[in-house]
């Protein structure tokens, strides 16, 4: 682990194995921290923000200390992604392309640094001024889940360097090795020690004691809605303030005026990229009856055509599920849903081939019965539910019939109607004609169960700071008594 700028072990030497998805085998073993070292972390963190030369900087330099890191990252991809696909299981060519794009993530950040600004306010009292400074918030928790390390980490960590904070990262159990090969760079970067930590082990003790610590004072998560709960009760130990992306069941709605070819790469590459195991997975469908066969005709021929295989083979198209209970979610679903009223249209099974790993196969479910548990909760794996609508105002409503509010994509080629679903469709990101890009510029988070708060964007290094007000008496006035009358 990564404490105060020294490589240690946990202070009881414990640790865990990591198991490579592609293969059910152990590939690592990592340190299992204790509540000591949390706290170790959290306040040689806060030391380094408050007396190290972390809180000299100049704005400008956390920014070009950013930059370097982002550059090194680059340099690093290879190793980066290797580390990522090995622990998780995603697909490296998966893997390669979002961490070349994890650059730019740190870039944009460290090109926002020297731009976080107070206000000088328009006071309505004469002689007296008032204004704003942003200052770092504090020590900052970074949850992070297994399905895209490096990524999920860059728009948490990032903000936070840029407006000057510490951090303690929490990788998950499932996806420690690619965090702990990032914490590599960090040095090189220019960025001091105990600036950046690494925390490694399971969610009790580790991701506990940290959210509840009493020098945090941000919390920025990405994890299911049940720890979400837990953080936001801990939340009330000390008042750190939240950010949770907890994922969804995101609708895609393709009307008959839509490129269907589109469609389909866009519907398949939104439910069975990353094995489904996507916050944004588009994972129900909504076709418009009268192009629903056709579509689902070539829907379940690509689905069939789909090469499963090890994710660090480059010409896999799908790679295994991350965990044996992300195996079993996926078995609960799939099997429930013929007695629930639906239909396996393709896939629904474990293959044969490949033998080894946590492979599931590609799954398309035909949903038209009410109370299809497939239909309505996340499943996190490749499985897209389908079903009809026959009007605009139907889909917008079966769309909106959800407890999440991650994401939507919306298939047509009527400028009109794209803008009046965008507006009516309840999501916090929605997509027109395309699925699942996102960008350092682009804002991005849900609604409800989706959670709160958005990462990415210009306004989340502000979540990062809190505000001081400043009042300056310029008049020539002096204070008079309070207790005598004018
Ligand atoms: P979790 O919410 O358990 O894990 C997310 C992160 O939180 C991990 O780093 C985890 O560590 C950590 N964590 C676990 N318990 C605590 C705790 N008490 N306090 C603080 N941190 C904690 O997600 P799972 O991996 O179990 O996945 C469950 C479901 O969550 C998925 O099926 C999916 O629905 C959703 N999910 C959504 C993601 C998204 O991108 N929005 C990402 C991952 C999951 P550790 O792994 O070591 O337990």
């Amino acid at each position: 682990m990564l404490i105060d700028g020294e490589w240690v072990s946990a202070t009881d030497n414990c640790w865990f194995d990591s198991y490579e998805p592609g293969t059910g085998e152990v590939w690592a073993r990592v340190a299992a921290a204790t509540e000591v070292d949390v706290d170790r972390a959290v306040r040689a963190a806060d030391r380094a923000m408050h007396s190290g030369p972390w809180s000299k900087m100049t704005a400008s330099e956390r920014g070009e200390a950013l930059g370097r890191l982002g550059e090194l990252v680059g340099r690093h991809a290879t190793v980066l992604a290797e580390a990522e696909t090995r622990d998780t299981g995603k697909l490296i060519r998966e893997t390669a392309g979002s961490v070349a794009y994890v650059p730019a993530f740190y870039r944009y950040y460290g090109g926002l640094a020297d731009k976080i600004q107070g206000h000088t306010l328009p006071s309505d009292k004469p002689g007296i001024e008032i204004f704003t400074y942003r200052e770092p918030i504090g020590v900052v928790a970074a949850i992070v889940p297994w399905n895209s390390p490096q990524m999920l980490l860059a728009v948490k960590l990032a903000p936070a360097l840029a407006a000057g904070n510490a951090v303690v990262i929490k990788p998950s159990e499932h996806g420690s090795v690619p965090i702990l090969e990032l914490g590599k760079l960090v040095e090189q970067a220019g960025i001091p020690p105990g600036v950046v930590n690494i925390v490694t082990g399971h969610g009790h003790p580790v991701g506990h004691e940290l959210t509840k610590h009493p020098l945090v004072r941000r919390v920025a998560f990405t994890g299911g809605p049940e720890t979400a709960r837990t953080i936001v009760r801990n939340s009330a130990e000390n008042f750190a303030s939240l950010s949770l992306e907890l994922g969804g069941k995101s609708p895609q709605i393709v009307f008959p005026d839509a490129d269907l070819d589109s469609a389909v790469n866009g519907i398949i590459g939104g439910i069975f990229g990353a094995s489904g195991q996507s916050c944004v997975a588009g994972s129900r469908l909504y076709a418009q009856r009268e192009i629903y066969d056709d579509l689902i005709e070539r829907l379940v021929d690509r689905t069939k055509s789909i090469r499963l295989g090890s994710p660090l083979d480059p010409d896999s198209e799908m790679g295994p599920l991350a965990t044996t209970e992300q195996l079993q979610r996926f078995d609960s679903f799939v099997s429930a849903t013929p007695a629930e009223g639906g239909r396996v249209l393709v896939g629904g099974q474990r293959p044969t081939k490949p033998s080894e790993g946590w492979f599931v196969e590609p799954t398309i479910l035909e949903t038209h019965a009410e109370g299809i548990r497939a239909q309505s909760d996340e499943i996190f794996g490749p499985v897209l539910a389908v079903t009809t609508f026959d009007n605009e105002a139907e889909a917008i409503k079966k769309a909106n019939a959800s407890q999440y509010g991650l994401a939507a994509g919306v298939w047509t080629s009527a400028a009109d109607r794209a803008h009046r679903l965008i507006r009516s469709l309840s999501a916090g990101i929605v997509w027109v004609n395309t699925y699942r890009a996102t960008s350092p510029v682009a804002p991005f988070g849900g609604l409800r169960d989706s959670g709160g708060g958005r990462e990415s964007g210009a306004d989340a290094v502000y979540d990062y700071t809190s505000v001081k007000t400043a009042w300056i008496n310029s008049s020539n006035q002096a204070v008079s008594d309070p207790f005598k009358v004018q």
